[in-house]
């Protein structure tokens, strides 16, 4: 595979840039690999191509476009080990979670977009009209490090169905899944010019993509700080946005719970496992005053199964995180947590040897005023917080400038009253497993719009009312 080239216009190309990004394996800082650090002439070529391929592609029948899908899932599948390697070493994330959750998992949503494609309302009777759903058009994708190829997936699988054309720039830190994606692509024999691959900084590429007037719709997953950038500019022609941004999810242990093992699993799973790195992490713990010593002690006895190591090791739950940005950014919050005045459980402030290993942090004594429990940190640190009645729970749970996701775990009856209390996008009731068909995606701070099934492939189409019950 070239990592120096691009992929524009059907087309393996130079970039017009002579600059390059490393990519560097953080868990033994070797480089992996280099990529063009695109510019602006990059987006104008992708973005020409993307246009002239869309007429003809959003007039190619959705039956064409899913057996086109259909062949890209096969070219995907048959590529798992290089993408297993890939996604390891460019983000760090150990073997067996790559393979399931960065990888095979992305086979299932891929799967079920297929498969609802022709369940979406294209053609609605209203009244007197009829509502047509026709492509958005140039789609600017533009997806984050933590989940390389899931990022992707949950954008250009639902564009292309559509019957968009797509420009893809993948996180600087973790491009090269995307280019084994391209060359799937490549070969289920997509027309040239209905996806392109562009890499670069978002700093340099995010003004050309977001403000180019050939691109109708920017597709952003990312911060939220790096969200607000892209709107703003996206907005100043009046393009349409979806954002996927940030959260500070909670976790809300209902008293009376008779075996902690199970819950604090299903918590563990999500703040530890791809070292915290993930949106929807739940990085807020409220318990139950009465129950928060024996609550703790569970998960101290608990905690040694997430096992920090060598993403190579078998053995390794956790890795190192992504970068040393990203692990200095952990390491400072760690230290803050402690200025605050919280307590370190288990865990302490990581030094930096080879490889940017975080082991897991537990802070109790939080209180969620606290910027601990905050800000997103995007690591394996956990605040514990305690509450005192049910609505004191729902309270802090809603104290937050984001609402992307949450949990509840307790007798079904109370957890489901409290889960649609909550404000966020998605709430997991007890050991319920997440649905690929469901809309996911924020309230407040953490987002606009959603991805996943039908409403994640209505989210890359534009309406038309035809009314047409005249003569
Ligand atoms: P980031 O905002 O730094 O970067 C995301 C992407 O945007 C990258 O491709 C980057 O190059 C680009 N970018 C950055 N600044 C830009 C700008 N001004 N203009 C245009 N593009 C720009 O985020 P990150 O550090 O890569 O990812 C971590 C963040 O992503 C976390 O906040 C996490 O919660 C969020 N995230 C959200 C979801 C979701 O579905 N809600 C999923 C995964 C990650």
């Amino acid at each position: 595979m070239d990592f120096e080239k691009l992929y524009i216009g059907g087309k393996w190309v130079p970039s017009a840039s002579s600059s390059w990004i490393e990519v560097e394996n953080p868990a033994d800082q070797t480089v992996v690999a280099r990529v063009p650090a695109g510019n602006a002439a990059d987006v104008d070529r992708a973005a020409k191509a993307a246009a002239a391929a869309l007429p003809a592609w959003r007039a190619t029948p959705l039956a064409e476009r899913i057996a086109l899908m259909e062949r890209f899932l096969t070219e995907f599948r048959a590529r798992e080990e290089e993408l297993v390697r890939l996604v390891r070493e460019e983000l760090g994330s150990p073997e067996g979670f790559t393979r399931k959750s960065q990888v095979e998992y992305q086979y299932v949503r891929t799967r079920n977009y297929i498969d609802l494609a022709p369940s979406v309302p294209l053609v609605e009777k209203m009244a007197a009209s009829t509502v047509y759903r026709e492509p958005v058009g140039v789609v600017a994708c533009i997806t984050p490090w933590n989940y390389p190829l899931g990022q992707v997936i949950q954008k250009i699988v639902p564009a292309l169905l559509m019957g968009n054309t797509v420009i893809l720039k993948p996180s600087q830190h973790t491009p090269l899944s995307a280019y084994s994606l391209a060359e799937a692509i490549d070969a289920a024999g997509f027309p040239a010019g209905t996806f392109n691959l562009v890499t670069g900084r978002g700093s340099e590429l995010g003004a050309s993509l977001s403000t180019h007037p050939l691109v109708d719709m920017v597709s952003f997953t990312g911060s939220t700080k790096g969200g607000i950038a892209v709107s703003k500019s996206a907005l100043e022609s009046v393009k349409r946005v979806s954002l996927e941004l940030g959260g500070k999810s909670p976790y809300v242990m209902l008293p009376g719970i008779r075996d902690y093992s199970v819950p604090i699993h299903i918590l563990f799973n999500s703040i530890l496992l791809n070292s915290g790195q993930t949106c929807t992490a739940f990085s807020r713990l409220l318990v139950p005053e009465s129950e928060a010593e024996a609550i703790e002690r569970e998960m101290l006895r608990i905690v040694p199964e997430y096992k920090v190591g060598d993403p190579k090791d078998p053995a390794s739950k956790l890795g190192p995180m992504a970068s040393r940005a990203q692990f200095e950014k952990v390491r400072s919050y760690i230290r803050l947590g402690l200025e605050e005045g919280a307590r370190l459980l288990t865990g302490s402030v990581p030094e930096e040897g080879r490889g940017y290993y975080v082991e897991p942090a537990i802070f109790t004594g939080v209180s969620n005023s606290m910027r601990i429990a905050r800000e997103e940190i995007f690591g394996p640190v956990l605040c514990v917080i305690t509450y005192k009645d049910i609505d004191e729970a729902v309270r802090i749970a809603n104290d937050a400038t984001y609402g992307l996701n949450a949990g509840v775990f307790g007798e079904k009856a109370l957890a489901t009253e409290v889960a649609k209390r909550i404000e966020a996008g998605n709430v997991y009731i007890n050991t319920s497993p997440r649905d690929t068909s469901a809309p996911f995606g924020g309230w407040k701070q953490s987002g606009i719009g959603r991805e996943g099934g039908v409403y994640g492939m209505i989210e890359f189409t534009e309406q038309k009312a035809l009314f047409d019950t005249g003569d």
